[in-house]
Parts: structure tokens; sequence; C-alpha cells
């Protein structure tokens, strides 16, 4: 029998100035496989699961169909590379449309690797299976972490071989997103469109992501906060889990506070600010430490663009910016501390927390003790798991931290469960995200992937299955390294 799939679009980014985008229909692709779909992110869109494993729905999400109601366009924008302005776009994407959901939300969906574009340059517009599946797994475990963040719907297979150093199976990673809006987009509004452009995008923004932004004041001042409030809060959430983005380019930073674009990202296991694992990142600009500093810097590149809407006189406009853009540092610093508290089930606030907390991070990058773990044993009172155990000064510390907790209302049972609710058991292990991606690209067996995706759901469960994704990897005389 037939069933809807459920698709409810709407298209408001094609109401945009036309300039924006390029409306595009996907080149088809030969013989398209569905390898992993997400059941309960289907749901939460309104979509019915059976319908999108169909032969129709397979065919949807290889972009061979044009489900009723979708638009599919390419998306211009542009942005700093590594702090190189350049003209960019969805080179190997493209917006189907944005789907309204059960709950009346609206979400892009895009498909990832669907083809070249008018904004290709040299590329093949196409994605392989591997860095796509690594996406789905990252993006839907900073999900269960409770990070912002794109999510993954679906991954196909092509049917089509595609060359990087070696051919691989060609993929297409259905994404879905409050928006694709990025710094970028309005870089290359600012530099290329006109005043009126410009305006239209910043209005849509501030509908689309905050409606609740009171336009009788200077709203486009209003706008540059509620990004820079967002970013703070993101920013500090990553550092709080050691993620490390890996190449936090202007493009790839989403105006609605969403974790986006997931290429040469992993997470840190030693701690140490330093930690870089992009093959491509020679100079450490997008280094764990660097990404506060990088994310100011980017916001500074956004409010550039907004300069013309911010105030008639320009000089005026800027001291707005800046002041707006000063004010990044502090947030972060203020969402990151209220987060290193919980991480050490502290609910109020002490001046000496601050030193506290870097006395423990000084002892962890010393002795290059494990991130995830070593918060994980403080939370389980198990001082004894992590090596900073009989290191020198670490008891002092421990003793330092319990009496801390003594000096508050809450009881330890309380302490106990902030610290569970906030230091994950378990994150996406570089180890054993390459391991489920070997089993899945050469060997075609996706179980290795699912059992570490089931782990991954739920990273505050703190149960005993999960304990054998919190060992280390194997020591190497070669650092891990990642690719675009
Ligand atoms: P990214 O590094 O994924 O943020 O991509 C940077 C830019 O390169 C974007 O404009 C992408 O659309 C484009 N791009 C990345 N890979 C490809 C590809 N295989 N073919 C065409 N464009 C691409
Ligand atoms: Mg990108
Ligand atoms: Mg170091």
């Amino acid at each position: 029998a037939f069933i809807e799939t459920g698709w409810n679009f709407d298209n408001s980014y094609a109401r945009l100035p036309k300039s924006v985008f390029t409306p595009l229909t996907p080149p088809p692709v030969s013989s398209p496989e569905l390898i992993i779909l997400n059941g309960p992110l289907a749901a939460s869109l309104g979509l019915n699961a059976d319908a999108l494993q169909s032969r129709e729905g397979v065919e949807v999400l290889a972009g061979n169909r044009i489900p009723e109601g979708a638009l599919p366009l390419a998306q211009a924008y542009a942005g700093h590379q590594f702090g190189h302005f350049t003209m960019l776009g969805d080179g190997r994407a493209l917006l189907l449309g944005e789907q309204i959901t059960p709950l009346g939300e609206r979400v892009d969906i895009q498909l990832k690797g669907s083809g070249r574009t008018p904004y290709s340059r040299g590329g093949d517009g196409r994605a392989a299976l591997g860095p796509m599946l690594r996406e789905y797994i990252i993006s839907e475990a900073m999900h269960a972490l409770g990070i912002a963040t794109t999510r993954s719907l679906a991954v196909v297979t092509t049917g089509e071989s595609i060359y990087r150093e070696t051919e691989q199976p060609g993929a297409i990673l259905t994404r879905v997103a409050a928006s694709h809006l990025r710094v970028g987009t309005f870089q290359y509004v600012a530099k290329w469109g006109t005043d009126e452009e410009l305006r239209a995008m910043a209005d849509y923004t501030l509908r689309r992501h905050f409606p609740e932004v009171n336009t009788d004041e200077n709203r486009y001042l209003l706008l540059l906060q509620e990004v820079i409030k967002r970013q703070a809060e993101l920013i500090a959430k990553w550092q709080l889990v050691g993620f490390i983005h890996g190449v936090m380019n202007t493009d790839n930073m989403a105006l609605s506070g969403e974790t986006i674009d997931y290429g040469p990202c992993a997470f840190m296991d030693g701690y140490d600010p330093a930690t870089v694992f992009s093959s491509i990142d020679a100079q450490g600009r997008y280094a764990y430490a660097n990404q506060p500093h990088i994310a100011a810097w980017n916001l500074a590149r956004f409010a550039e663009t907004l300069l013309p809407l911010l105030h008639d006189d320009e000089i005026q406009a800027i001291k707005l910016a800046e002041a707006a853009i000063s004010g990044f540092s502090d947030l972060f610093r203020r969402n990151w501390l209220a987060g290193m508290r919980a991480k050490l089930g502290i609910f109020n606030e002490e001046l000496q927390d601050e030193s506290l907390i870097e006395d423990l991070l000084s002892m962890m990058h010393k002795n290059h003790a494990d991130f995830t773990n070593t918060f994980r044993a403080l939370t389980f009172e198990k001082p004894e798991d992590t090596i900073l155990f009989g290191t020198s000064g670490f008891t002092q510390w421990y003793e330092l931290w319990q009496a801390r907790l003594g000096r508050q209302q809450e009881p330890k049972s309380s302490s106990h469960q902030l610290m569970r609710d906030s230091n994950p058991a378990l994150i996406p292990r570089n180890h054993r995200v390459e391991e489920a991606l070997e089993a899945a690209v050469k060997q075609g067996d996706y179980s290795v992937m699912e059992r570490l995706l089931a782990a991954l759901s739920s990273p505050y469960a703190h149960s005993p299955e999960q304990a054998e994704y919190s060992t280390l990897p194997a020591l190497s005389s070669r650092p891990y390294r990642t690719y675009c």
C-alpha cells in the first residue's frame, strides 16, 4: 500500500533576493541505496520512516526524485578560509526546501554530495561514503551531548565511484538544519549585493531565528548581539566536551548557533590546549584553545557586514559593532565557567573557583590526562582511576575540591547528579569512529557503526555497557589526523 512520506515543504529561501541562490535540479545518480536512516529524527520531522526506506523514498534522498513542494537550490555564500576571503557557495550540496514539522518548526533539508553546482569551482560536487557516515556519527553524538548542531537524517550511496586519493563509494547525506545562514552568507551579500538585499537577509534571519527580537529598537544591533550570545554558548559547550571543529572558517559558522560542517573535526583524548587534528591546519589556527578567539574573529567579520544597517553614521556603526564584539569574551567565559562548575558538581559561585578549575586543567595538561575520563572519574569519586592519582599536587587539589563541595548547601548526592549530567561517559573517540567507518566502507558491515551510534545516543546514562567505549586508543607514534 502507498504510504505518504510526510514531506511538508515551504521555500522561504527561494523568496529571498535572486542573487543569494541558484535554483537547480540535482543530477541523477545511477543506483542509490539506503545505508542508514535516523528513525527518531524522521519521526520528529513528521516523516514516515517506512516511506523513506521505500524505493521512492530513497530516490528522494539521492536527489533523483524531487518531492512535491520542494524547490531545490544551491545557496551562494563567501567566507574567510584560514583568514583569506573567497567566494564559495554550495559546491556539493542542495537545499531541497524547508520542512515544516508537526510542531510548526522550520528546518532546512539539504542533500550533501548531490553533484556539481554553479559554485563547485574545480570540485566534483560529490562526497565519499566514509566522510558522510563520519558526519552522521559525530553530529548525532553532538546532539545527544546536548550541543546545538545540524542533524543527520540519512546516508545513501549513489552507486557511483568518486576519486580522492583512492576510488571510493559516492554518498549523499541528508542534513537537517535550523538554517544554512552563515557568517559567509552575509559576507557574500555585503560584498556583492545592495544595502537593500543586505537588509532583506538581516530581516529574514531575525524572523527565522530571533522572532522574539523587538523590532522597534535597533534590530540589526540586536541581531548581532543575539548571534554573539549563541556562539558564546556554543563554543563554551565545545570546550566543555573537548570538541575541536577543525575548520572554523566564516562560512562554517551558522547564525542559528548550531554546529555545522563536520569535516576534520575530532574529540580530544588527552588534555592539551594546543591539540589540532586537521591535516591542513599546520599553523594550529583552529586548535582547541583557539576556538573562542576564532569565534570572536569570525563574529567581527559578521559585524562588519552589518555596518550599513547599524547606523547611518559609519563611525557610530563601528562603535556599536565593536562594543558588541568586545562582549563575546566575557559571555564565553561566563558560559564556560558555569559549565566547568557543573562538571565539578558546584552549584554556587566562589571567587576561588576559577583557580580550582585552572589548577585541575594544568595538572591534566602536564600529565596528558584524558579529558573525558578524568571528569568521569571525579564524578564517581574514583580519583585512583585517573593518571593524576599520585602525581604532585593532586591529593591536595582533591581535598580542596571536596572541601569546596562541603561549603555549599546542596548535598553530595545533588553534586553527584549534576556531575553525571554534565560529564559524558563517552564521546565519539577517534579510534572507535575509525573502526566503525572501516567496517562500513571496506567490509560493508554496518553493525559496528550501529552499536557505536546506540552507545553514543545516551552519553549521560553511565551504563555498564558503555564502559568499552571509554577505553583509550593504543599508544601510537603517529598523531591522529583528520581530512576535509
Ligand atoms: P567545506 O570545507 O566543506 O566547508 O567546503 C568549502 C567550500 O568548498 C564550499 O563552498 C563547498 O561547497 C566546497 N566544496 C567542498 N567539497 C566540494 C566538492 N567535492 N565539489 C565541489 N565543491 C566542494
Ligand atoms: Mg563548509
Ligand atoms: Mg602542550
